[in-house]
């Protein structure tokens, strides 16, 4: 998707703000030499930023207006280190709940529904703009916050709240609850907006099967304004992220090159029309594609990205060719013989790039002959034949949290 005279203009103003201002970025382009932006090849020059730079401008250094006309700040969670600061002006604010508003809208919400909001409201950026969204588009917002299951059952029976706006983890646990205790006949929810993480196909089902929901995800991220840039339509597969707001490219996490449409890489983020803190070329981490062709619904000027499926910090680059995690997930579930688990297993053997993939099954089929397979499919798809190990079902390690499921030990 390549970047159109409207949004080179809006850039082109962003870029000119912040050379007016202290912020790094401003600094960034100054050493770099870039006055402005005029062409695509002006804005492909334009440096990216991380997320390291804008925890270095902590407490309010990405602000690029004077301090009063920030109306609000947001944090990103400081669990990594120092926490990241956005402020926001009043136009901010009220563009971040038009975007809201706007998911709403794609997901078929209206001023007739009674939103659920079980995010946790705060410095981050969840709670309060489903909250803002819910409030512009006129439909009633029920302010939860997270925690206390008994509650949540309670009001979502009493007040008949017809969307629950939820985490997939917490979507789950309610949905459990609600099937444990006979409770489906006594709700009225129609759909689930789930955000912020990334929930598998199994999650999905089991959530979908047990509430009897549309299931909708949002996309954002606090550095972005919040949860809120983007949402999946009614129809298609994939998030449409708003063009009017953000432009966004897919890149090699690699070597930062663009990637055409369709391809799998990292997401990257510009910010359009951001006053408190805009962002130019942001590297989100977050891995997916855009896909390519139009959308039933027909809303072509959005372009949508595929499901999240993972960071780029998980990519494994083998025979020259950038292979993630997920990739390997998709083809093993196209084997009923399989279980969900697996481990990969990078080595270094004979001056080559080895990688050992292990696969569970039970012993009721040919072994040999699935392992052929699992290998055919892999390079099939992927382009290179790993080594392909058959274990008996139930050997891998399973963990409650995160399971580690990549070893890299080429250079080890
Ligand atoms: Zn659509």
């Amino acid at each position: 998707m390549q970047i159109n005279e409207i949004q080179l203009k809006q850039v082109d103003t962003q870029v000119k703000r912040l050379l007016d201002s202290n912020h790094f970025y401003g600094k960034r382009l100054r050493e770099a030499g870039i006055t402005g932006v005029g062409s695509v090849e002006d804005f492909r020059a334009l440096p990216f930023c991380e997320k390291e730079d804008l925890r270095e401008a902590y407490p309010l250094g990405l602000s690029a207006v004077p301090d009063r006309e920030i109306v609000r700040i947001h944090s990103s969670s400081g669990t990594t280190g120092t926490p990241v600061i956005i402020p926001y002006t009043r136009r901010d604010v009220d563009d971040w709940a038009a975007q809201f508003a706007r998911c709403y809208e794609y997901a078929g919400v209206t001023s007739e529904d009674r939103i659920q909001i079980t995010p946790g409201y705060g410095l981050w950026t969840a709670g309060i703009g489903f909250q803002a969204g819910c409030e512009l588009l006129g439909a009633m917002a029920i302010p939860m916050g997270p925690g206390n299951t008994e509650k949540q059952l309670q009001f979502m029976i009493d007040m008949q709240s017809t969307v629950l706006t939820a985490t997939a983890s917490y979507a789950l646990l309610l949905a459990e609850e609600i099937e444990k205790r006979g409770l489906r006949d006594r709700i009225r929810l129609r759909k689930l907006i789930t955000g912020s993480e990334r929930a598998g196909e199994k999650i999905r089902k089991r959530i979908i099967d047990a509430l009897s929901v549309e299931y909708y995800d949002i996309y954002g991220l606090t550095e972005v304004y919040g949860p809120g840039i983007g949402i999946n339509c009614q129809h298609g597969h994939g998030m449409h992220v708003w063009s009017d707001y953000v432009f966004l490219e897919i890149i090699d996490p690699d070597t930062g090159e663009v990637l055409p449409d369709g391809e799998r890489g990292e997401i990257v983020l510009t910010t359009l029309v951001k006053e408190g803190a805009p962002l130019i070329r942001f590297r989100t981490h977050d891995l997916s594609r855009i896909i390519p062709g139009d959308c039933p619904c027909g809303h072509n000027e959005h372009p949508r990205i595929d499901t999240i499926t993972g960071r780029s910090d998980d990519m494994m680059k083998i025979h020259g060719v950038n292979v993630f995690p997920a990739q390997i997930e998709e083809i093993l579930a196209s084997f009923p013989e399989l279980s969900s688990e697996y481990q990969i297993r990078l080595s270094h053997l004979d001056g080559r790039d080895t990688m050992r993939l292990y696969v569970e099954t039970n012993g009721s089929v040919d072994w040999e002959d699935l392992r052929r397979h699992v290998a055919r499919r892999i390079r099939h798809r992927i382009g290179f034949t790993p080594l392909v190990k058959i274990v008996e079902l139930g050997l891998l390690p399973r963990s409650e949290k995160k399971t580690r499921r990549v070893f890299d030990e080429r250079y080890e």
